[in-house]
């Protein structure tokens, strides 16, 4: 399968990698959109939050909600707070169908979002 996050998620194309458990890999956007922006994503495929089995969702984003609060805090946002998103499908604005959770920290978020 065509997939950038996996070829991220084995190495196969260059991102910025900050950590990764057994799980999940949390590498920094291209283009981001706070001073810290950083995507977690499972190491297996999976397309969205939508199209995963409810029965594994619990499975699935634990290691990664796990990792991102991990890089929160060794961003040293922890105290301060930060936002962590997972946009789903087009109405959410997803554009690369790998789950992922955005951590975005470093200023101040609005709400709502647009
Ligand atoms: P989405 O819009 O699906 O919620 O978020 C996708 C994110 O992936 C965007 O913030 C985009 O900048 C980022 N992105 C897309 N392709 C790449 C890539 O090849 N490398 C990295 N590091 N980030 C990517
Ligand atoms: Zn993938």
């Amino acid at each position: 399968m065509d997939c950038v996050f996996c070829a991220i998620a084995s190495g196969a194309i260059p991102a910025t990698i900050v950590a990764r458990n057994a799980a999940a890999v949390a590498f920094r956007d291209q283009s981001p959109r706070a001073p810290t922006h950083i995507l977690v994503i499972p190491v297996r495929h999976v397309a969205s939050l939508a199209e995963l089995d409810p029965a594994e969702v619990a499975g699935v984003i634990g290691p990664m909600a796990s990792l991102a609060a991990e890089v929160a805090a060794a961003a040293g946002l922890a105290p301060g707070g930060y936002r962590l998103v997972i946009n789903t499908g087009p109405d959410g604005g997803q554009t690369v169908p790998h789950l992922h959770i955005h951590l975005l920290g470093g200023r101040q978020m609005h709400w709502p979002p647009g």
